[in-house]
């Protein structure tokens, strides 16, 4: 039994070094493990501590750069972050061969939020849905007054969808304010926005409003995107007609359509997470989207051309901004914004759909070419071998006797360990 109690009242107000005094004290924690918390990176202490509550320490992951993408006729390194081995080197091995054919071709994505205000208690739909349509300008108007900023950078809200649904409660009327939030992800912005025009809605329908947020299921911010995969660079017809079976098998099992999506989610998170984006609101959006027809389907398409090339397209919603939330905040996000470059927010959704489609070729072409697991394997050996206690000067060694004896495994990299050191 741990001696302890993880009710501690007012934790939240205590400073950092207060917060973590008493978790080692709870804990006993060892000197090493208290310097790891005392580590903060590149953040101030006051920086992180208002970042979220009860912070404790600062968490580190790898960024990586993804190679060879090219959008619309323009180059770009990807800023990557992520856990998991062999994602950063796949997205770059599959747009090297789209750029065989150009590279990617991404359609244009503008920032248009939904914000949905739950409209309740009501006796007659029909005539409030009459009533809300009336007054659509005066909706905007007051809206727009919200945020002067974005009316002058040439954003605000533009128009309404008026939703009935038939719920346990009863009827109720769903009004979607729909916002142009430019370069922002918007979901405060369009909080703020629905807020606002609750009260006025309240008066004009009678009902009682209880919801006003942003939706996550983002269905006018599309990011569309198509390459076109060399046949011969993906390792011949065998492997086009691999990865073409592999898209029917996703398209008719929700089971493998996940997984398939999962292999999207790898490349479009880890440029989320490294441009300070929230991943949690692409995800939910993604297999929101994906289920959209009332069946779960992969977010790509496949086909082979006249050449028996391999023709793929992704679409996506996506709500990432280049600006507010984290984007500005977090040092690392400037500088991965930086480091793409880009201009809008457009343009960031146009590449994050590049690298999904990527990511998605990459993994099939490995499933259909070789065996995901092996090729997976192989990268994570070095991962085995630092988990087995290998120290860093013999990770290598050990890694490649992992892959050569064909046994990836913690108690085989020990073994292997022992007999180095025993010589
Ligand atoms: P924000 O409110 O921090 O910034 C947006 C503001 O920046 C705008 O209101 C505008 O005034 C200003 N701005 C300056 N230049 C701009 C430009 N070129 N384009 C657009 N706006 C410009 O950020 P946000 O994007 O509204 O909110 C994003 C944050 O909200 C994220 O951190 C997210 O995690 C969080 N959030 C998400 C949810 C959800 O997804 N369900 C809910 C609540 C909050």
């Amino acid at each position: 039994m741990r001696d302890f109690t993880s009710n501690i009242s007012g934790f939240y107000k205590l400073s950092l070094k207060e917060r973590r005094d008493q978790l080692t004290k709870f804990l006993d924690l060892e000197q090493e493990e208290v310097e790891l918390l005392q580590n903060l990176g590149y953040f101030s202490p006051t920086q992180i501590d208002t970042l979220i509550e009860n912070v404790i320490g600062s968490y580190q992951l790898p960024l990586g750069i993804a190679l060879n993408f090219k959008i619309n006729g323009k180059d770009y390194f990807l800023p990557m972050v992520i856990e998991e081995p062999s994602v950063v080197a796949a997205a770059s091995n599959a747009a090297k061969i789209a750029r065989k054919n150009g590279g990617f071709h991404s359609e244009e994505v503008r920032s248009i939020m939904i914000s949905q205000i739950q409209i309740t208690q009501l006796k007659d739909t029909t005539a409030v849905k009459e009533i809300l349509k009336r007054n659509r300008e005066e909706i905007l108007k007051i809206a727009n007054e919200q945020d002067p900023l974005l009316i002058k950078l040439g954003g605000g809200a533009l128009d309404v969808e008026i939703r009935e649904l038939e719920t346990n409660k009863g009827k109720m009327v769903i009004l979607h304010l729909l916002v142009d939030v430019l370069d922002a992800m918007g979901a405060n912005v369009v909080n703020t926005m629905a807020e606002a025009v609750s009260p006025y809605i309240e008066e004009i329908t009678g009902g009682k409003i209880y919801l006003r947020i942003v939706s996550n299921l983002a269905t006018h911010r599309i990011a569309r995107c198509k390459a076109i995969f060399d046949k011969e660079m993906l390792g011949g017809e065998e492997v086009v007609e691999g990865i073409l079976n592999a898209y029917e098998f996703a398209l008719a099992d929700p089971y493998r359509a996940t997984t398939h999506n999962k292999g999207i989610m790898n490349g479009i998170i880890a440029l989320t997470l490294a441009t300070g984006n929230d991943t949690r609101a692409i995800e939910a959006g993604a297999h929101a989207y994906a289920s959209l027809s009332g069946k779960y389907k992969p977010l790509t398409k496949f086909e082979s051309d006249s050449n028996g090339n391999l023709v793929g397209e992704i679409e996506i919603p996506l709500a990432l901004g280049i600006v507010g939330g984290m984007t500005k905040i977090h040092p690392m996000a400037r500088l991965a914004l930086k480091i793409l470059g880009v201009k809008s927010a457009g343009e960031l959704s146009q590449i994050a759909a590049a690298l999904g489609l990527a990511q998605n070729v990459a993994a099939l072409r490995a499933l259909a070419a070789e065996g995901i697991q092996r090729g997976h394997m192989i990268l994570h050996s070095r991962n085995i071998a630092k988990s087995a206690g290998v120290p860093d000067e013999l990770v290598e060694k050990v890694a490649k006797q992992l892959v050569q004896d064909g046994k990836i495994r913690v108690d085989h990299a020990k073994k292997i360990l022992n007999k180095l050191v025993e010589r």
